[in-house]
């Protein structure tokens, strides 16, 4: 189906740290997959400009929400920053991508990691009652440079405490300690077996999907780590045990 821009409005621009927030918007909602994203286009200097924003909240939702961070000098996420409740921008829907549960293979153990507001579209597949219909155990990981980057822990309590012997949550933040989080980078934290003693769980080919969402650096070197563990990027034609979305 051709997408299409369709006008929204601003509900809510919270404001979770410095240079974080969440935007949640009033909008007909096309039917879409949990994990997709959508295109959401602002007038920038007279100019219309348009990027992609992963779907924070499930398909059975009625608004769209969507969790962004300041870019210094960034044309579009500045202009975001800046927007107030009864603001309209718009959105292309349906909702696009292939970041989403039909497009992984059957296995018993899911690992989502993710980088800053990478966190995003596991919101969404985590509120969709597949996922917990389809894997044995779901292992969330969100890493950040500050403690206070660490969003939506209300909603992943909620995950915790609905499925505690299903669902693993595990926190990093990189420059600064924080109680509860494992200090460093995903890589490193995969290689050296800290973030599977975290989980209590281990990563295998035999029983692993590994999702990385994120910035190009983890996702490659994220890749590179989990190679010498036997897992490989997951194709249609040719399935394996890595599936990847990578913002920036
Ligand atoms: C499929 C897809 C989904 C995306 N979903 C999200 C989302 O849910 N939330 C979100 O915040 N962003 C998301 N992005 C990134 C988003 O589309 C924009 O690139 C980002 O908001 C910056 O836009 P900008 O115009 O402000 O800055 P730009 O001028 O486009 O970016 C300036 C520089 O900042 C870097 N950069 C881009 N994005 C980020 C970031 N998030 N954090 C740190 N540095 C960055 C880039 O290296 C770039 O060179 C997604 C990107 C893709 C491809």
């Amino acid at each position: 189906m051709a997408s299409a821009f369709h006008t929204a409005r601003v509900i809510e621009n919270k404001q979770w740290a410095e240079n974080l927030f969440s935007v949640r918007l009033a909008v007909e909602l096309q039917p879409f997959k949990a994990g997709q994203f959508v295109r959401v286009q602002l007038m920038i200097n007279g100019e219309p400009m348009a990027k992609p924003y992963s779907l924070v909240n499930a398909p059975k939702q009625d608004d769209a929400e969507v969790f962004y961070n300041i870019v210094p000098d960034g044309p579009m996420s500045n202009a975001l920053a800046a927007l107030k409740p009864d603001d309209t921008i718009e959105i292309s829907q349906p909702a696009a991508g292939f970041f989403v549960l039909d497009e992984l293979p059957e296995t018993k153990h899911l690992w989502m990691f993710a980088t800053g507001t990478g966190l995003g579209p596991y919101l969404s597949i985590l509120q969709d009652k597949e996922v917990w219909q389809r894997f044995d155990e779901l292992v969330l990981v969100h890493a950040v440079s500050y403690a206070n980057n660490l969003a939506y822990q209300t909603l992943i309590d909620e995950f915790n405490n609905q499925q505690p012997s299903q669902f693993k949550y595990v926190s990093i933040v990189s420059r600064e300690e924080h109680p509860g989080a494992l200090k460093g980078r995903i890589p490193a934290l995969i290689s050296d077996g800290q973030l599977e003693d975290s989980a209590e769980l281990i990563i295998a080919p035999e029983t692993t999907h590994i999702m990385l969402c994120g910035n190009q650096n983890m996702i490659a070197d994220a890749r590179s780590v989990l190679a010498e563990r036997g897992l490989k990027k997951h194709l249609r034609r040719k399935p394996g045990h890595i599936t990847t979305e990578q913002y920036f």
